[in-house]
Order: C-alpha cells, then structure tokens, then sequence
C-alpha cells in the first residue's frame, strides 16, 4: 500500500500484547443475563438448555482455536485458558480477547435453535432488541498453581452460589415465599443452613443435585494417554499418531502438538478442578 499522508495515525495504536511465558485467561460473561433469563423463561436455577448451549458454543471455540488447552464455564460465564507458550496474534490482548468473544457468541446464536426449539416446551426464538451478547477480559497467570488457585476460585464460587439459588428457588417455588421473602431467609446463613433447610423443608439432598450445576462444566482435549496407574500409554497414542502422520525432520515439537491437539476429542465433563486428581491423571493439560 502506498503512504498517504494519513499514515501517521497508525501510531496512535498503543501495544497491549500480554506478558510472555504466562497462562492467559480470557473470561466471557454474558451481558444482562439476568434480564435475558426472564426474556426467554429459562427455567431457574438452573436451565439445562442454556447451559448445554454454552457448553456447545465453548467446545466450538476450542475447535476454532487449538492454543486453548481448558476452558471452564458456569452460569452465564466461561474461562478460556491459553498455552503460556501461545504466541497467536503476538499475545495481543485486544486480538485474544476480542476473536474469543465473538467467535463464542457468533456460535451461542448460531446454535440457539439447536437447544430451544423443537423440545418438549414451545419454541423460544430470540427477539430483537434482547439478544445475548457477551463481554470478555484477559488475565495472565504465572505460574501453574496460580492458574489453578484461578479455576478453583471459579468453581467454589459456582458451588456457593449454586447451593444459594438451590435454596432460594426452592423457598419460591415449594416454599410459597416471594423473593424478599426467600432473600430475608437466607440473610447470614453459612452452607450448612442452606443444606438443612433443603433437607428438613424439601427433603433435598444437595449432594444428590447434578453434577453440571454443583461443578459447573470442564472442557479439555481428551488424548486419552494416561490411565491413573500410568503407563506407557502415552508413548502408544504418539506412535499410533506417527503412523497416521510420518514426522519429517524438520517439523518442530511444537508444530506437531499443535497437530495433535487440534485432532484431539473435545470433551466436556462435570468435575472437581480443585483436587490434584483431575491434574494427575491430564499431565498433559498444563505442560
Ligand atoms: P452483567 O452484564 O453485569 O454480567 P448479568 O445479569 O449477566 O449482568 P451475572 O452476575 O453475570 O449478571 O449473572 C448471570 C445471571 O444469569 C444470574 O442471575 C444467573 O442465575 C443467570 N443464569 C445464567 N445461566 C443460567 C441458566 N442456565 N439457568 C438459569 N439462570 C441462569
Ligand atoms: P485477518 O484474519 O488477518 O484479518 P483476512 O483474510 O480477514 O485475515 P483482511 O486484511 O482483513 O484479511 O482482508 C479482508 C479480505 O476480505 C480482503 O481480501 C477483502 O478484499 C475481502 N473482503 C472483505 N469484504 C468484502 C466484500 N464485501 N466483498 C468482497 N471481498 C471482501
Ligand atoms: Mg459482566
Ligand atoms: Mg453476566
Ligand atoms: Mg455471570
Ligand atoms: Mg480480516
């Protein structure tokens, strides 16, 4: 392109790219999800439909996106987390941050009627102007049990308010209380209450509540390597990836993981990301 005298205002662009050699975090939110659930009549606390259609939006943003090695979602929100040694868009943050949000929502419209049309409820279509749209930020992390300490806070924070709208919807639902009246209730009670008041008045048990709302929903690259006893299982996935595929000398590790991963299952589970457990038997997610 040839220089204009306009040129010059390409130096007003300021670099944000993220510090180098750090886990970054990239969390979307949904935007007035409060005002959209009452739109749509999701069904509270928890509507399955909405939260599979995170979920799928989620798995196609990995899909799109191989520097991703986890994402982790909950209610209206989900946490992607980049390689620390992801070099996509130079780690610009503006770049990362922007292409994750859109990309999310572009797939959560595309699929909407995929989970809300054509189930046992009537067809709920979305309408101009309420349409879901999300904001998004990027954190980096240095250090894997920072990372970590990140996707436990989330998943605490999904239990505590999980048990919180368990108890409160219950109260308006079963319970016959308004939501002042459900909210005065709950006003300094510690867990333990929440789960006596669920027993005693609606002989809940919360432990026996489904495991996608109690731990919100982990998605990962499922290479299936290693089994928790460990063996030499890893060795034979990358073999029998080799017979599919002859690495040639110059094709770099890295290039080749990246191969890898964008072959790999994407899957999404239910589970505790606070224990060593999850971890121990992934090695590979955050190496
Ligand atoms: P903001 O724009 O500031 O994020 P918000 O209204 O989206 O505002 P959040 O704190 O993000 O506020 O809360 C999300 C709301 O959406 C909560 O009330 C939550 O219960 C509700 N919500 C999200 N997903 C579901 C779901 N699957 N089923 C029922 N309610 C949901
Ligand atoms: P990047 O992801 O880096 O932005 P890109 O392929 O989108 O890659 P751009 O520099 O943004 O690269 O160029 C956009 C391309 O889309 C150009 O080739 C442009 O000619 C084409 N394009 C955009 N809008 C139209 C249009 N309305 N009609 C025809 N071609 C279009
Ligand atoms: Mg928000
Ligand atoms: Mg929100
Ligand atoms: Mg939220
Ligand atoms: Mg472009």
């Amino acid at each position: 392109m040839a220089n204009s005298k306009y040129e010059y205002v390409r130096f007003f662009e300021q670099p944000d790219s993220l510090l180098p050699n750090t886990w970054i975090v990239v969390r979307i939110d949904g935007r007035g999800f409060t005002k959209l659930c009452a739109q749509y009549g999701f069904e509270k606390p928890n509507d399955k439909r909405a939260i599979d259609l995170m979920n799928a939006a989620a798995k196609a943003v990995m899909a799109d996106l191989p520097d991703i090695v986890l994402a982790y979602g909950v209610s209206d929100e989900y946490s992607f987390v980049f390689h620390k040694t992801c070099q996509l868009f130079e780690r610009r943050a503006s770049k990362l941050v922007s292409t994750v949000v859109s990309t999310f929502t572009a797939f959560y419209l595309h699929l909407w009627p995929t989970f809300f049309t054509g189930g046992l409820v009537d067809d709920v279509r979305l309408v101009v102007p309420l349409l879901p749209t999300f904001d998004g930020r990027a954190v980096c992390y240095p250090s894997v049990q920072n990372l970590r300490d990140y996707l436990s806070w989330r998943q605490v924070d999904c239990h505590i308010n999980n048990l919180y709208n368990t108890t409160f919807w219950a109260l308006v639902q079963k319970g016959g209380m308004d939501s002042v009246e459900a909210t005065e209730l709950l006003k300094g009670t510690f867990s333990a209450d929440k789960n006596e008041i669920l027993f005693s008045r609606f002989q809940i048990n919360y432990n026996n509540e489904p495991e996608m709302y109690k731990k919100g929903s982990v998605v990962f690259r499922d290479y299936e390597l290693v089994n928790p006893a460990g063996s030499n299982a890893a060795q034979t996935a990358e073999a029998a990836d080799n017979v599919a595929e002859p690495p040639t000398v110059s094709k770099s590790k890295a290039e080749s993981d990246k191969k890898r991963r964008a072959k790999a299952r994407i899957t999404v589970e239910h589970i505790d990301i606070i224990k060593d457990e999850f971890w121990d038997r992934r090695p590979w997610l955050l190496t």
